[in-house]
């Protein structure tokens, strides 16, 4: 191998290894922390274009967060094992990713919960994409097993004047409670329960 082929080489070693850091290894999607930095960049750069300090303009000035948590998913583990709990969390992850706009985000956040984030979308915006992803994941099935049903709990939230990404998600939280407490396979956005 000569020193040409041995810098393409390490290249792709640490396009591989970048890819490894972002991203989820059982469903793809992008990690917490990537998630984070994401959101927070929107946040500022929208409140600095609202402050005056900053020229270029994004095109939008909303932004919504989805908190989405897969309802009784350790009954799911229970019942089928966890192989197909994992194949059900990949599946989850493939519906939510293929349901939202190109430049949007999906992250896992831990265990059985994913957070989005939806560009441009506000309040209602984002509660209609929630509400047709929760429809779409009730209507799954898995081939061999014709009884498992798979349902999500969705708590939404949009930007506030000083919003970071964790008061925005925390807000998404108290919603998914609320969807978690009221029967769960809902959508809850954070104005209804705060109205
Ligand atoms: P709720 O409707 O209130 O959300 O109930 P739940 O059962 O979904 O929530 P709980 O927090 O009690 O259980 C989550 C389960 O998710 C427990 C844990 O074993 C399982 N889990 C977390 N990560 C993975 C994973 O990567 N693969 C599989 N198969 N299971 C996982
Ligand atoms: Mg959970
Ligand atoms: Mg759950």
């Amino acid at each position: 191998m000569d020193d040409k082929e041995k810098i393409k080489e390490l290249e792709k070693e640490i396009h591989e290894l970048e890819k490894d850091l972002i991203h989820d290894h059982l469903t793809s999607l992008k990690t917490r922390a990537f998630f984070e930095e994401e959101c927070n960049t929107y946040l500022s750069a929208i409140a600095n274009f609202e402050a005056g300090k900053r020229k270029e303009w994004f095109g939008f000035k909303h932004l919504s967060v989805l908190f989405i948590d897969i309802d009784h998913f350790k009954k799911i583990n229970d019942t089928y094992g966890h192989e197909v709990g994992d194949r059900v969390l990949k599946k989850v992850a493939e519906i939510v990713s293929g349901s939202l706009r190109e430049g949007d985000t999906v992250a896992r956040w831990g265990g059985e919960e994913m957070v989005a984030l939806l560009l441009g979308a506000n309040e209602l915006d984002a509660k209609e994409k929630a509400h047709n992803i929760r429809k779409k994941i009730e209507s799954l099935r898995f081939n061999s097993l014709k009884d498992l049903k798979v349902t999500i709990s969705i708590g939404v939230a949009e930007n506030f004047p000083g919003a970071n990404c964790a008061g925005l998600l925390k807000n998404a939280d108290l919603a998914l409670y609320k969807a978690k407490n009221s029967g769960r396979n809902k959508a809850v956005a954070f104005s209804m329960i705060t109205e």
